[in-house]
C-alpha cells in the first residue's frame, strides 16, 4: 500500500519556518448556488479563526448557513456552488484547489463527522475495515500495525470490546455506537481540525453525552481543533471555548462561551437563550423565537433578522447592520450598540404580530 504525497502546508512563510498563525482562518466566505431562477447565496462575508486545541462552536437554526459554511471549507460543495473569500488551513489556501489538491488534506489534516452515520458508514462492508480503510489511504502501514490502530480507535471513541466489534456489520451497532465508529475513521489520520456537524442531533440525551465526551478525549490525546455545528446552546455550553452565532448566512454574534452566556447582545442570541431549557424548569413554558429563518431568497434588506426581532425600528429597516466591537473579542451585528437606549422601548415583534393575526 503506498500512502499519500507529503504536502507542503506553510506557503506564506519563509521554507522551515513554523506556522504560528491561526490553524485555521475564515475570511470573507460567500457560497452562492446557480439554481434554475438563478443564483441564490446561502453563506454571506462569513469570517472566524480557529486556534490550535480551540473547540469553536458555531450556532444557529436551520437555514443559517452553518452546514453550507463547513461543507465550504472542505471543498465537499456541489458543482453548483461557487464559493468565494478565502479559507486558510496552516497559511494555505483552500479556495480554489482542485479535488486532487484537497483529497490528501482531507481526512489527513482536516476530518469531518456527519450528523447521520448511517449514511456515511457503508452497510456492506465491517466496521473495522471501513476504519482502516480511512487509514491507509493516508499512511504506509503494516497489516498487524492497521489491525492494532483500528482496535485503538474504537477503544478511543470508547466502543466496548472492540476486537470483536471490528468484524461487525455498521447495522449491528446501535445509534451511538454508529455515531462513535465514524468518529472513529474521522479521528484514524488523528487531523488538525475536526469539523463536527450536528454530530449528536440523532442521538438521545444520555448517548450525546457520552458521544461529547468522546469528543473531549480524542483533544486531550490529539490536541485536534474542534468546529463544532449545532442548533443546541447546552452543547455549545459545554464543549466550546468560543461561539459563532450565524443567521440568514451571517455571522451576528461572536463571543467567548462565558461572555456569550453572561452578555448576549444581539436580540437573535438572547432569543436563542431563552430557548433553552432551565435546569429544574417548566419546559412547557419555553420561550421561543417567533417566525423562522427566511430563506437566501427572500433575505430582507437591512437586518435580516428584524421580521423576528422586538427592539426593531425604521432603521434596521433601512441599514444592514455591520459588526459592532461589544467588548474585547466580542461583536455583534444590531444597531442596538451604536443606539443602546431602544432596548427600553421592547414590542411584538411582526412575525409575532402575523402568528397572532393567523391564530
Ligand atoms: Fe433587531 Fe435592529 Fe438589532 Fe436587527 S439591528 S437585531 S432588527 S435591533
Amino acid at each position: 500500500m503506498s500512502g499519500a504525497e507529503p504536502i507542503e502546508l506553510v506557503t506564506d512563510h519563509a521554507a522551515g519556518t513554523p506556522w504560528t498563525g491561526p490553524l485555521l482562518e475564515v475570511r470573507d466566505l460567500c457560497v452562492t448556488f446557480s439554481t434554475d431562477d438563478g443564483p441564490v447565496m446561502a453563506v454571506d462575508h462569513v469570517s472566524f479563526t480557529l486556534e490550535e486545541g480551540e473547540t469553536l462552536g458555531i450556532v444557529g437554526e436551520s437555514g443559517s448557513g452553518k452546514s453550507v459554511t463547513s461543507m465550504a471549507i472542505l471543498g465537499l460543495l456541489p458543482r453548483q456552488a461557487t464559493v468565494t473569500g478565502s479559507v486558510r488551513y496552516r497559511g494555505r489556501e483552500l479556495v480554489g484547489l482542485k479535488e486532487k489538491e484537497l483529497q490528501p488534506l482531507r481526512g489527513q489534516h482536516l476530518a469531518m463527522v456527519f450528523q447521520d452515520a448511517l449514511t456515511a458508514l457503508n452497510p456492506v462492508h465491517k466496521v473495522g475495515a471501513q476504519i482502516a480503510e480511512a487509514i491507509s489511504v493516508h499512511q504506509t502501514i503494516s497489516d498487524a500495525d492497521l489491525k492494532t490502530r483500528v482496535i485503538e480507535l474504537l477503544e478511543l471513541v470508547g466502543i466496548p470490546n472492540p476486537s470483536e466489534r471490528a468484524e461487525q456489520y455498521p447495522h449491528e451497532y446501535s445509534g451511538g455506537m454508529r455515531q462513535r465508529a465514524m468518529i472513529a475513521m474521522s479521528i484514524a489520520n488523528e487531523p488538525d481540525v475536526l469539523i463536527a456537524d450536528e454530530p449528536t442531533t440523532a442521538l438521545d440525551v444520555t448517548i450525546q453525552a457520552q458521544v461529547l465526551e468522546v469528543f473531549e478525549r480524542i483533544q486531550d490525546r490529539t490536541r485536534s481543533s474542534i468546529l463544532l455545528i449545532t442548533h443546541d446552546l447546552g452543547v455549545v455550553a459545554e464543549n466550546c471555548t468560543r461561539v459563532i452565532v450565524m443567521y440568514a448566512g451571517e455571522v451576528v454574534e461572536e463571543a467567548t462561551t462565558v461572555e456569550l452566556f453572561a452578555r448576549a447582545h444581539h436580540p437573535y442570541t438572547e432569543g436563542l437563550l431563552g430557548a433553552m431549557p432551565k435546569v429544574g424548569g417548566n419546559e412547557e413554558r419555553l420561550a421561543t423565537i417567533p417566525g423562522t429563518v427566511p430563506p437566501p431568497t427572500a433575505w430582507p434588506l437591512g437586518c435580516r433578522f428584524r421580521e423576528r426581532c422586538a427592539y426593531a425600528w425604521e432603521r434596521c429597516e433601512r441599514e444592514h447592520p455591520p459588526l459592532y466591537q461589544i467588548g474585547a473579542g466580542h461583536t455583534s451585528r444590531c444597531h442596538l450598540a451604536d443606539e443602546p437606549e431602544r432596548r427600553a422601548n421592547p414590542h411584538a415583534p411582526i412575525a409575532a404580530q402575523r402568528g397572532a393575526t393567523a391564530a
